[in-house]
């Protein structure tokens, strides 16, 4: 089955071809991803209104280049698939309309995919790794460890209390000016830079609940800046060093936390790491060492298809259609949509 994806719930324009066996293996034939970094940078984050804008101005160039770079028409698609939430309303709503003209038109079966069942099933096309496993979804709007029990079973086992972790890079970024988006200029920065020079907390460890913190390791973050004002080059490298090694030591906390819960239920001793967060080298490393002491494997996208990308909705998408779970055309966009709800009971899964 061939399905085309489309993601616009945020400040990504994509789309993506892939190819699923009856046999449950995918092959990626075509990823655009047109990124609108340039459109919000002067304002320092991402602007709803002008995000939606430039989605409308190219997503049925972008769709176009997906089909043209797989060697495809339309009439070669079997599905579409589009983000239907959670995420930015306005762009949301471009992606899935689109989506819903190209089922209307060309006869396919639509599914309106969670971009976070997106992030959370990419290891399936990538390395052919299918639930169940541990997920740790760490991304610009959420920090979640999740039970994947089984085929489209998700079951939150804690999450962040206040910021996502992307979101914690994202502003140590804009507080000591390096740029925006945050998390790969903060990963630059801390490459020549000292992890022991700043002792800064590690909110929550030891605690039971695998939940996470991260507003107070920002604020500490804010106060060395301020004290160290202006930041030289060297106090920025050992301060972005020093929160990304926090950020890792506390993620691996709190992952001991969550495999503790999450093997009373008997489950394959498996981590997926997934969302954009994960491409961060250190912090792969602090959860691969983890893996190690705690007899798990460790899997995670390349670093290309952590950040967003359209290759995963296509993927989630293909999957939901070959078990029978296809949306109707009268489906909603949705600005908020936890992936506990995307969760089917067993029975209704075809495969
Ligand atoms: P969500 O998936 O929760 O809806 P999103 O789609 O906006 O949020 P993603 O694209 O999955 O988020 O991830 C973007 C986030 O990942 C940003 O906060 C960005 O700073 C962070 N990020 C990207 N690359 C890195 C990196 N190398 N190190 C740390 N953080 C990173
Ligand atoms: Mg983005
Ligand atoms: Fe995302």
């Amino acid at each position: 089955m061939t399905v085309l994806g489309i993601e616009t719930s945020c400040d990504e324009t994509a789309a993506a071809i892939v190819r699923r066996d009856p046999f449950g293996n995918g092959t990626l034939l075509s990823s655009i991803i047109r990124s609108q970094f340039k459109d919000h940078e002067a304002y320092g984050g991402v602007v709803p209104e002008i995000a939606a804008r430039a989605h409308v101005q190219v997503v049925d160039k972008i769709v176009e280049a997906a089909l043209n770079e797989a060697q495809l028409d339309f009439g070669d698609l079997d599905g579409v698939a589009a983000t239907a939430g959670p995420g930015l309303i306005g762009g949301v709503l471009v992606g899935l309309v689109t989506a819903k003209a190209i089922a209307l038109v060309h006869d396919i079966p639509l599914a309106a995919v969670n971009h976070l069942e997106g992030h959370a099933l990419t290891v399936g096309l990538t390395e052919g790794l299918r639930p169940p496993y541990l997920l740790l979804l760490v991304s610009g709007g959420h920090t979640e460890f999740l039970k994947v029990g089984g085929a489209f079973q998700y079951e939150k086992l804690g999450g962040t209390i206040d910021d996502a972790l992307g979101e914690a890079f994202d502003k140590v970024a804009k507080m000591l000016g390096l740029g925006f988006p945050g998390g790969p200029a903060v990963e630059r920065t801390a490459a020549s830079g000292d992890p022991y020079r700043f002792d800064l907390p590690r909110p929550l460890a030891g605690r039971t609940r695998p939940d996470f913190s991260f507003s107070g390791l920002k604020t500490a973050v804010r106060q060395v800046a301020l004290t160290h004002a202006p930041v030289s080059r060297q106090v920025a490298a050992d301060l972005c060093a020093s929160f990304q090694k926090a950020a890792g030591d506390v993620v691996r906390d709190r992952l001991r936390a969550a495999m503790t819960i999450y093997e009373a239920s008997g489950l394959a001793r498996r981590l997926v790491v997934a969302g954009g967060v994960a491409s961060n080298r250190a912090l792969r490393t602090a959860l691969l060492k983890e893996c190690e002491a705690s007899e798990y494997t460790f899997h995670a996208p390349p670093s290309g298809l952590c950040t967003d990308n359209a290759a995963m909705i296509a993927w989630a998408g293909a999957n939901r259609i070959a078990a029978g779970l296809v949306d109707g055309l009268d489906v909603a966009a949705r600005a908020r949509w936890p992936i506990s709800e995307v969760s089917v009971p067993v029975e209704t899964v075809k495969e």
